[in-house]
């Protein structure tokens, strides 16, 4: 498949690590230029070395916490006209509701709903303008199978899942897509700290918890962020112009539905 991005620009968020990484990685991979963000210095520097390496793509790194309105300026001076956003960023933690107060819930709408329609807002006119855009928004399976224990993450994710639904149809007519990808598990440092709990509850170490949970799935494994990052590609390729306000679940079959 030719994806026909050479020559794009994407802003990748929270991509130091993880899927964010796989996503910048893989587009990379395609001849996208990548601005990619992270808070921690020293492993963005790393990966930004490891997809000029595999790839020689143009890396951009910006330093900085996306959730604050100081990290979303950073990355859009550094990327002001991005082709392709690659929305991401931190996970909120587990646990029981009525130990969370408002400014938990305020922080897991500011990093899984608010700062992407902030940087929506400030990146899709220009994609209207010159008539190809493609945002992708790393959700969760939460999104369509809610965590119990991930209160935060089901109510803000589902939160932008809303707004986008609508945002979608309105953009879609200038080749403009806004979908979802939404993780089961993959193997990042994120699916170990979530298993952590669990882990220890049932008393085996974090990678014995994560091979039991890939048992019971039915693709019998957890995901490789790799995959994660093909699918990013796909949704961000040129002809997949007509893909419009979905919601991909990546989860190897644990999400048990006829239609999706
Ligand atoms: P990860 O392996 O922990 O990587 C997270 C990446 O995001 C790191 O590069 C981290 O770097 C960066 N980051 C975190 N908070 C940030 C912030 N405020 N500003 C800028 N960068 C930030 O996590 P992951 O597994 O890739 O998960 C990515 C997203 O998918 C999360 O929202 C997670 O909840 C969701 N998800 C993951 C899974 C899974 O199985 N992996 C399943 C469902 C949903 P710094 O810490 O240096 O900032």
């Amino acid at each position: 498949m030719d994806t026909g991005l050479t020559g794009r620009t994407a802003l990748v968020c929270a991509a130091s690590k993880g899927l964010g990484r796989a996503c910048a990685m893989a587009l990379a991979r395609e001849g996208v230029a990548v601005t990619i963000t992270a808070r921690g210095a020293e492993a963005l520097e790393q990966t930004a070395a490891d997809i000029r390496n595999q790839t020689g793509a143009t890396v951009t790194i910006v330093a900085g916490d996306i959730t604050t309105e100081a990290g979303r300026a950073a990355a859009l001076a550094a990327c002001p006209n991005p082709d392709i956003l690659v929305n991401n960023a931190g996970g909120p933690p587990p646990g029981d509701f009525r130990n969370w107060e408002r400014d938990d819930w305020i922080k897991a709408l500011d990093a899984n709903m608010l700062t992407p329609i902030a940087l929506i807002k400030a990146t899709v006119d220009g994609m209207i303008e010159r008539k190809f855009g493609r945002i992708v928004n790393i959700t969760s399976g939460s999104v369509k199978s809610p965590i119990p224990t991930l209160g935060m993450s089901n109510g803000a994710r589902a939160g932008l899942t809303g707004f986008v639904a609508g945002l979608a149809r309105q953009v879609a007519r200038h080749n403009v897509t806004i979908n979802g990808l939404l993780p089961g598990p993959f193997l990042t440092d994120r699916l170990r700290t979530t298993n952590a709990a669990a882990a220890a509850k049932a008393g085996r170490s974090v990678e014995e918890e994560i091979a039991a949970r890939a048992t019971n799935s039915p693709a019998g494994r957890v995901g490789d962020p790799a995959e994660f990052g093909d699918a990013c590609v796909f949704l961000c390729a040129a002809s997949s112009g007509f893909i419009v306000g979905q919601n991909l679940l990546l989860d190897g079959g644990a999400f048990n539905s006829m239609l999706g």
